[in-house]
């Protein structure tokens, strides 16, 4: 037999998968021209509005599937594919082109999207790249309706794992769901958002692999999502150890579910939960979040026009507080920067007037439960004085209302160098921070947190100097600070977190077992000699060996077992 190909990408989210293949996207390569005759004209045209009829009833149901699913919030994301389906630019010009051009309906709709994504993909902002990716989603809905391929389901029964080039994170909210069970995409980073809700959703992904082989649709793919191994072709016996990796991580996770996150030493560690959908307030439950450290308020908007309304985000605000209450939930408002974004260009004065609506809804929520909020990607001093000024605002008008109002304590992000070379400034400003270290490591570095080389960038030692300034600004302060990037979230420069000084950490649901498990492992004066070390290191490489050896006996079995280091 030939031998397995093995393909390694970035580890984004740990665990290991066996699964079908479910490939996303590859309708684009096939579309056969052909010339048909005049007389054929009418039968083409009948085909394609089919197709446009049928591609459509699936994005209804797909709609109404979420809608059950995860409430009324996150159905607008497709939205925008059904308005496209009844676009003149897209949909007439389609049936101009069979008409004038007489091709085959597969022909034209290619045709025809490669002519309007052509302006959108030469301007570089993301929001017209974003467009131009819109418009092939629509594309591949409409080929596969042309093929007779009738669906939006998995094509192959039991589990799956999902080959792409790329997903949006809109994609990756419907893909990351049973049957799937791993993920694969071409192109990535470790902190890119699809990653982030892979590790939310718990599906073990392997991104940025470059390009791929050739895999259809059920062949067998093993994805390792500690090493960042992909495996085609594997044999009977690697299958076997590959699901028994996969059941023993499994059943480490359910053992962990409510156990303390106490160090060696003694200190009890604050683990709390970084969320993006309101609907994963229970599994940060089950799983014993000690609050909610980090909730991603922007991705209830992801491919929406415009947020949701006041009354809609005060619901399902007042929801998630509820449910966790008495712990508290740190909202963060709305962060539409790259890939999240609104789709909506020149925010501008709508975004600050959308800040204020979700301000007052936070507000009005908080009478519920214990509630923080905080303002990503703060770069000034005057910026954050602004935002807590708007804070005051939001409360007079509802005072004014006569609202009851709680006490809401105002935090920041520390994720742009300014913020953290100026901590002790801010610190005087802000009742806490929370501190992104995939951001930080973004702009410190220079470097594209959607760029696979970016994976090791929180451990450069440039960065590290930079979260040992945020902690030590914060305690002397004496505020809380806590880390929610995912620095936090890999076992390995957990350990360095806490050497550093971190006492709160919060990391995706489907991570919080194991970073309680990795704190119980970790003897915090051994980690704060690591760090100071790591603070010397010449490289982020250096720093990783230097964690490797240092700490990485520490956690013994659990390394050993799956295959961590
Ligand atoms: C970060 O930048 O580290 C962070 C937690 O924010 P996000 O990943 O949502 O940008
Ligand atoms: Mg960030």
């Amino acid at each position: 037999m030939s031998r397995p190909a093995g393909l390694k990408g970035i580890a984004a989210s740990i665990g290991v998968a066996v699964g079908q293949a479910r490939v996303i996207g590859k309708e684009h390569r096939r579309r056969p021209h052909r010339q048909i005759e005049q007389a054929a004209v009418s039968v083409e045209l009948a085909r394609f509005a089919k197709a446009v009829s049928s591609s459509r009833a699936e994005i209804e149901s797909a709609k109404q599937e979420l809608t059950q699913k995860h409430g009324p919030t996150y159905a607008p994301i497709l939205d925008v594919y059904l308005l496209m389906h009844g676009d003149a630019l897209l949909i007439d010009a389609i049936s101009n082109a069979i008409r004038e051009e007489r091709v085959n309906a597969e022909w034209a709709v290619s045709e025809v999207a490669e002519r309007l994504k052509k302006p959108l993909l030469e301007d570089t902002s993301s929001y017209f790249q974003e467009r131009a990716s819109d418009i092939d989603h629509v594309k591949e809905h409409l080929l596969r309706h042309l093929s007779g391929e009738q669906r939006h389901e998995s094509p192959v029964d039991g589990p799956t794992v999902v080959i792409a080039r790329d997903l949006t994170p809109a994609d990756a909210v419907h893909v990351l769901a049973p049957p799937t069970v791993g993920l694969v995409t071409e192109l990535g980073a470790g902190s890119s958002h699809t990653a982030i809700l892979a590790r939310t959703f718990g599906v073990p992904a392997v991104v940025g692999l470059g390009p791929l082989p050739e895999i259809e649709d059920g062949d067998l793919v093993l994805v390792d999502g500690f090493s960042g191994e992909v495996t085609l072709g594997a044999s009977p016996r690697e299958r076997r150890a590959a699901e028994r990796r996969r059941d023993r991580f499994a059943a480490f996770l359910r053992a962990e579910r409510s156990t303390s996150a106490v160090t060696p030493d003694g200190v009890s560690i604050s683990v709390t939960a970084n969320i993006e959908l309101s609907t994963e307030v229970e599994a940060a439950l089950e799983n014993a979040a000690e609050g909610i450290g980090l909730y991603r308020t922007e991705f209830m908007c992801l491919d929406r026009r415009e947020p949701p309304s006041e009354e809609e985000q005060l619901e399902l605000y007042r929801g998630v507080i509820r449910a966790m209450a008495p712990k508290r939930v740190v909202f963060r408002t709305f962060d539409w920067r790259g890939d999240k974004r609104l789709r909506a260009d020149h925010l501008g004065e709508r975004e600050n007037a959308w800040l204020k609506t979700q301000i007052k809804a936070v507000l009005r929520a908080s009478e519920e439960g214990p509630v923080s909020l905080m303002f990503p990607m703060v770069a000034t001093l005057a910026q954050f004085r602004e935002a807590r000024a708007l804070v005051e605002e939001c409360r007079a008008t509802l005072l004014d209302e006569s609202a009851r109002l709680a006490a809401l304590p105002v935090g920041m992000m520390v994720e742009v160098p300014s913020a953290a070379l100026l901590a002790n400034r801010f610190a005087e400003l802000a009742d806490f921070f929370a501190v992104g270290t995939n951001d930080l490591a973004h702009h410190t570095l220079a470097i594209d947190r959607h760029d696979g080389r970016s994976a090791a960038g929180p451990l450069d030692p440039a960065v590290l100097a930079l979260l040992e300034r945020a902690i030590t600004a914060a305690r002397d302060a004496g505020i809380p600070c806590s880390m929610c990037g995912d620095m936090a979230a890999d076992p390995v420069s957990l350990g360095l977190a806490l050497g550093l000084g971190y006492r709160q950490v919060s990391v995706p649901v489907s991570v919080l077992p194991l970073a309680r498990a990795v704190i119980r492992n970790i003897d915090l004066e051994a980690a704060a000699e690591v760090a100071r070390e790591a603070l010397e290191c010449v490289s982020a490489h250096a720093v990783r060996q230097l964690l490797l050896e240092r700490l990485g006996p520490s956690l013994g079995a659990l390394w050993k077992d799956q295959g961590l280091v």
